[in-house]
């Protein structure tokens, strides 16, 4: 919507500001944080990361301060260290090598991204090929493609079609990294099946439910707003897409780390602003953002509910184990995890009123 939503009784409201719901954490980013917090309650031991926990800068930074120590390759870990794998996965090289320094490894690695290591093994071990569509630096596809690195193509974009090496068309099926645009998925498998036509599809779908619940509410509120503000990481894939899903629909988009990084001119002739936040963005990012366009950019507060998630996953059973051998229960003790409930406070708090829109066709998922 171009017309100025500001101007609509006829006089200057200010920026109207839509918070696209759901944002920001998922069940995997909450999952992979807790792991984290409950390591830092329950030992004094030096805790290692291999690759940053989410690809979030600010997850990373309030980490590090805490002690926390980041690495990239496993032999930076000490004997007998702790190491923790982030929520995207790692290869089985990895784990054996963490096996050879004796390493005490805590998996956080996301339960829909081991779905899909689950579905690559499945498959190579009866003899098919697997084309994996996704990106080849991204650590979630590295760690997915150690799986079966002879069984397995990484596809980024369709003109790499004709280089495929494929033994058998019938013996084909392709799987997804789970942080794909589901447009762009799209573009690339339609391809294929047009260049094998008896690909197999993956047995469920490998985008995750949260990656596609924050794309789904995008792609349906940006066209009536003339600014959408993700806010993110520029590393995280998920974030990334968000950003591309509104242009892709004709709306200017912009990815900040944090409201630091806001121009002021890019709300120049702004009168609606959509915002929402990456998978591994904290809530409280989007609380300051908030803060600072109703503060300098007058206007009133919408949440528009597209999709209600309830998905949570457990603690992973590699750190209650750990627990257990530290005379800790782990029954019970999980970080709170509610981002709604939390900015509905934080609006309440800062004297912000805010309007609620369902827009939830089906309920939850
Ligand atoms: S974005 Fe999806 S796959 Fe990644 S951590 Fe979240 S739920 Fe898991």
């Amino acid at each position: 919507m171009r017309i100025g939503a500001a101007l609509y009784r006829g006089y200057h409201v200010g920026v109207k500001i839509i918070l696209a719901n759901p944002r920001g954490f998922c069940a995997g980013v909450y999952m992979a944080i807790d792991v984290i917090d409950q390591l830092l309650e329950v030992t004094d031991d030096p805790i290692y990361v291999y690759h940053e926990i989410v690809h979030n800068k600010h997850v990373v930074e309030r980490f590090r301060d805490q002690g926390v120590i980041f690495i990239e390759e496993i032999s930076a870990a000490p004997e007998d260290a702790i190491i923790v794998y982030s929520a995207h996965g790692v290869s089985p090289q990895v784990r054996a090598q963490a096996r050879g320094r004796n390493l005490i490894d805590i998996d956080a690695t996301c339960p829909l991204v081991t779905k899909v290591h689950a579905e690559a093994i499945r498959y190579a071990n009866r003899g098919w090929q697997i084309l994996l569509v996704g990106h080849r630096d991204h650590q979630e596809v590295i760690g997915t493609q150690g799986e079966a690195p002879d069984a397995i193509q990484v596809v980024e974009h369709p003109d790499e079609i004709p280089s495929l090496q494929i033994d058998d068309p019938e013996k084909l099926i392709y799987l997804t990294q789970t942080t794909l645009s589901t447009d762009d998925a799209e573009v690339i498998i339609s391809a294929l099946k047009r260049a094998f036509p008896s690909l197999k599809s993956p047995p469920s779908e490998d985008i995750c439910y949260a990656t596609t619940n924050r794309q789904q509410a995008v792609r349906r509120l940006s066209p009536d707003c003339d600014l959408v503000i993700v806010v993110g990481s520029t590393n995280s894939s998920n974030s990334v897409r968000l950003t591309e899903i509104a242009r892709n629909v004709g709306t200017d988009a912009i990815l900040i780390d944090d409201v630091g990084e806001l121009n002021p001119d890019a709300l120049e002739g702004v009168h609606r602003v959509l915002v929402t936040a990456g998978a591994s963005a904290p809530e409280d990012l989007v609380h300051s953002l908030i803060l600072e366009l109703v503060r300098n950019h007058g206007g009133e507060v919408e949440q528009h509910d597209v999709f209600h998630e309830s998905i949570e996953f457990g603690l992973p059973g590699s750190l209650k184990k750990f627990m257990r051998s530290r005379g800790v229960d782990p029954e019970g003790r999980r970080i709170s995890m509610d981002n709604i409930k939390a900015t509905k406070s934080f609006l309440q708090a800062n004297g912000i009123s805010h309007r609620l829109v369902d827009l939830t066709v089906n309920g939850s998922c």
